[in-house]
């Protein structure tokens, strides 16, 4: 279809979702209005149905429609949706119904995260778990013994699913609208379910309304055009452990122990073996936690940030673990007048020129290789099993890969970016790593003095002659503010 056409169908995407959100939230203070003035009590339960019933069907049809990647997280949101509507006795054989709606709603929102924050999802799903046992065991405890069995569950599952909701819409990715009306409708969800457990009759329609409403609102982020984009990826951050995320996190950690003190005091312990469960669970899912911090940190010490390849650190890992014995070629590689791209174009030409000599190193390095941001312009690579002429081969390769093509610096500025590069072997040149890296320093240091864009090996050190350095043609540095027009600024 031509752009006329585009627009057209954008306008004709966008009654759907408002309509729904408007006639639904019309339906739920038409159902409040109803109960609290006591009548047409079988038209109430007829409206609830059709909303349920509407949405159910809603969900389906918008995946129908816009056909987004995710579209398991949206199914099963819409599966979430059959529960058979209707007032039923409390408790009852419906809450079985009903509470399969928390699996369902909580398995679609770990997958929109799975997508929005790949590999970063199982420490929102620990936060939760953390979160959902506090809240069961507070339940648990308090709450009349005759009905807490089915009671205790919906807390739970409301805070479960609402902390998933809410790592969703802060752990990163787009808050689109669809995205937000989601989660309102989670929020809805749950003061219907508070106001349920804590008011009971006395909530007058009222949790109907906010159920309701939490339908008129999941109608409207299922038909929101952006319903595609919520499992957008986002770029790659780390989580932060903000001060109240540990806090939180502290709080419901302690309470188990800190319920049964208060029961001690008080004289009158029970509930026991429940408490030392939840103890233990609590126990478990922050030790869990923590190894999930620790091993995001050991993965940020040796991943350099900028390039994503290995950390320095890393390398010199990877080279201490080398088996004695065994053929290793060492590879350092250091960009050519690499201060000249950051005084002529700025610091950030700079970082683009590293991250493109990363990739192209990469691309270049083949499998079983490593490869390391050794310092600031300066690259190591670890070749194992090689020769002299295998090492020399393969850097050579990678000398020709930068020299490729000219890099972008800027929008339109484009420049040809040379490497030099040193090699050595073990154990034909060295008879340590810490020699290997001192012999493939000298050579790299030779290939520079021999007029750069080479490779020197350990063994072509010596007969390495020193060439006067050629005048290029590089545009005047930018120049440095002065004072004065820093403090006018
Ligand atoms: P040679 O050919 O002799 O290697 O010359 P060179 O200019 O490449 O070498 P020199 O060591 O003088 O310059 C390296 C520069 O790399 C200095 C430093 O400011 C810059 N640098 C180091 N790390 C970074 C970084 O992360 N980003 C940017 N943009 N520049 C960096
Ligand atoms: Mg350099
Ligand atoms: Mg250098």
């Amino acid at each position: 279809m031509t752009e006329n056409g585009y627009v057209i169908t954008v306008r004709e995407q966008r009654p759907f979702w408002a309509a729904f959100l408007v006639l639904g939230t019309l339906t739920a203070a038409a159902f409040v209005a109803l109960r609290t003035l006591g009548m047409g009590a079988h038209l109430a339960g007829v409206l609830y149905a059709g909303l349920s019933t509407a949405t159910a069907l809603a969900v389906p049809a918008a995946v129908w429609r816009y056909r987004p990647d995710g579209r398991t997280g949206w199914l099963l949101l819409g599966a979430g949706q059959l529960v058979p509507p209707g007032e039923v006795a409390f408790p009852g054989a419906a809450d079985a119904l009903h509470l399969a709606q928390y699996p369902l709603v909580a398995a679609a929102l770990v997958s929109f995260v799975r997508r929005r924050t790949p590999g970063r999802h199982i420490p929102s799903l620990l936060d939760a778990g953390i979160l959902a046992i506090a809240a069961g065991l507070l339940s648990w405890v308090y709450l009349t013994p005759a009905d807490r069995l089915v009671t205790v569950a919906y807390p739970v599952g409301d805070l479960l699913v609402l902390a998933i909701g809410l790592r969703m819409l802060l752990g990163g990715g787009a808050r689109t609208p669809s995205c937000l009306m989601l989660l309102g409708s989670l929020v809805a969800m749950l003061a219907g379910d508070a106001a349920f457990t804590i008011l009971g009759g006395a909530a007058n329609g009222w949790d109907g309304f906010l159920w309701l409403l939490a339908y008129a609102l999941l109608g409207g982020s299922a038909l929101h055009p952006s319903m595609r984009r919520i499992d957008d990826p986002a770029p790659v951050r780390a989580v932060p452990s903000t001060p109240a995320r540990v806090v939180a996190l502290a709080a419901a950690s302690l309470l188990a122990p800190v319920v049964l003190l208060v029961q001690y005091t008080r004289g009158t312990t029970r509930d026991v073996p429940v408490i030392a469960v939840a103890c233990a669970l609590l126990f478990l899912l922050v030790l869990g936690r923590m190894a999930g911090l620790v091993a995001e940190q050991h993965r940020l010490a040796v991943t350099d940030v900028l390039t994503g390849l290995h950390t320095r650190r890393a390398f010199e890992e990877r080279l201490r673990a080398v088996r004695r014995g065994r053929p290793l070629g060492l590879i350092l590689v250091d960009i050519d007048h690499f201060k000249r791209v950051n005084d002529s174009f700025g610091h950030p030409a700079g970082d683009r020129v590293l991250r493109e000599v990363a990739d192209r190193l990469r691309a270049a390095a083949g499998p079983g290789v490593t490869l390391a941001r050794y310092g600031g312009e300066e690259f190591a690579l670890l070749v194992p099993d090689a020769d002299a002429e295998r090492t020399a081969q393969v850097a050579d390769r990678l000398r020709a890969a930068v020299g490729g093509g000219p890099i972008e610096l800027g929008t339109g500025v484009h420049r040809a970016v040379s490497v030099s590069a040193g090699t050595a072997v073990l154990p034909a040149d060295a008879a340590d790593p810490g020699e290997l890296v001192h012999l493939a320093d000298r050579a790299l240091y030779a290939a520079k003095r021999a007029g750069r864009d080479r490779v020197v090996t350990a063994g072509q050190c010596a007969k390495v002659t020193r060439v006067p350095a050629e005048p290029e043609d590089w545009p005047t540095p930018l120049p440095r503010p002065r004072r004065t027009e820093l403090e006018a600024a």
